[in-house]
């Protein structure tokens, strides 16, 4: 017996050309944790941690020492000088969204120049949606540059918009989202930020980097962005956290912030980290391998998924700056069906079929695959979509690659050789 055998032998055939095809790629992939791991390992050692560092506070949070340490890890791995990672943050949309609205004031704009926000973050900002207590009930602008057909951003109009608005903050989102672009690599990130410094040397840089952590080896405050943040159920937890999110970045920015996460006065002095700070510790320990076995899935699925024909993208072998993978299916009914299959080769829920819902901070219907240990885990392997035009599938994750690997399989084998 082998796991072959559940399979149609020319599937197998595919997936051993595919094996084939994108090894030296893993092998890249696997260079790259390391270079990661490495980094990660050498923050613990240089802040000490303690096996009595990983009991975490309780009540007020104050002198977490623990904490501290986690705080100057993240800040040391991901290029920052300070950072806040806590569990009361409820989502990586409320850490970017406190990181955004927590360096204005009244008067002051937002500007993203990665054309509209992701979905979520359109609420956060006013832009979507009629959100109480949004920023436009404190006269702060939010506003973005769209983008080209090309999905690539346009500088000059960049420029030009940065000389007639001024605005306090420039932000970059790194991930696609969901929107039909590529997502944006460092060294792209790295462009924009020296275009808009030519205009607003001292404009302040956000970056949305949510799947970004450790799928490259460097981070958006290594080319020159302040201030950054991300959730914690995605990559930066190592598929281990329950809950939780980050903003990393300049000392003084990352201490302003903390008012809005907190209260006036308070800021990131207070935050009890309870029971999960061994978890949050460990995750980030295990981040760098966990989002390069995720990365590796990705590659595997790109592979795979053009073989059977379907539109794929970034393709297997081009450059990756984050987990996302996405398959073009042209219809709903195609994408729903890949997605059921998606979840009934998960480990939690497999006997579940997924449909199409409304989802909070979603304009469209949502379809999600999501059989995850973490409610909603996107670490782990899962794929989710708007039904809208052009009908894309964003897959991501995998806690391991086998796993990734055997899920897709198991997918093509549902919707291609099963059909009936
Ligand atoms: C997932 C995601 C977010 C929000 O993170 P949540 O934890 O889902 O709230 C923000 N921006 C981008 C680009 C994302 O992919």
């Amino acid at each position: 017996m082998s796991w072959k055998d559940d399979f149609d032998p020319e599937l197998i055939q595919k997936v051993a050309e595919v094996d084939q095809e994108i090894a030296p790629r893993l092998a890249a992939i696997d260079d790259q944790i390391l270079e990661n791991q490495a980094k990660v390992l050498k923050a613990f050692r240089d802040n000490h941690v303690a096996s009595s560092d990983l009991a975490g506070s309780t009540g007020y949070g104050q002198n977490d020492e623990g904490r501290d340490k986690l705080e100057a890890i993240y800040a040391q791995v991901l290029g920052g000088e300070d950072a806040l990672v806590r569990p009361q943050f409820v989502s990586g949309t409320h850490a970017i969204g406190v990181g955004l609205l927590g360096l204005v004031r009244p008067g002051d704009e937002i500007l993203y120049i990665t054309g509209e926000p992701y979905d979520t973050l359109q609420e956060v900002l006013g832009m979507a949606g009629n959100a109480i207590g949004s920023p436009k009930e404190y006269g702060i602008k939010a506003d973005y540059v769209p983008l080209p057909d090309s999905g690539d951003v346009d500088l000059e109009a960049v420029k030009a918009r940065l000389n007639q608005d001024h605005p306090k903050v420039v932000a970059i989102q790194r991930s696609c989202g969901y929107a039909t672009r590529d997502s944006f690599t460092i060294a792209k990130i790295a462009e924009m930020i020296k275009a808009v410094r030519s205009v607003m040397p001292d404009v302040w840089i956000f970056v949305d980097n949510a799947y970004g952590e450790f799928s490259e080896t460097r981070e958006p405050l290594d080319v020159g962005a302040d201030i950054m943040a991300g959730s914690l159920f995605k990559n930066g937890g190592g598929g281990m956290l329950k809950t939780g999110g980050y903003i990393v970045g300049r000392k003084d920015l990352v201490e302003r912030v903390s008012y809005r996460f907190t209260v006036p006065g308070l800021g990131g002095a207070e935050g009890a980290t309870f029971g999960v700070l061994d978890e949050m510790l460990q995750g980030f320990f295990q981040a760098p391998s966990v989002t390069g076995n995720a990365i590796k899935g990705a590659i595997f699925e790109a592979a795979l998924l053009a073989k059977m024909g379907l539109t794929v993208n970034p393709a297997w072998d081009a450059p990756r700056t984050d987990l996302i993978q996405t398959v073009n299916f042209g219809n709903p009914d195609d994408m729903i069906r890949f997605t059921k299959a998606i979840q009934h080769n998960s480990p939690i829920d497999s006997f579940v079929t997924p449909i199409p819902e409304a989802t909070a901070g979603y304009e469209d219907k949502v379809i999600m695959a999501d059989g995850s240990f973490v409610d909603g885990s996107t670490i782990e392997f899962s794929a989710d979509g708007p039904l809208r035009p052009p009908y894309t599938l964003y897959m991501q994750g995998g806690l391991t690659y086998a796993h990734a690997k055997l899920g897709i399989i198991g997918a093509v084998q549902d919707v291609f050789y099963n059909k009936n």
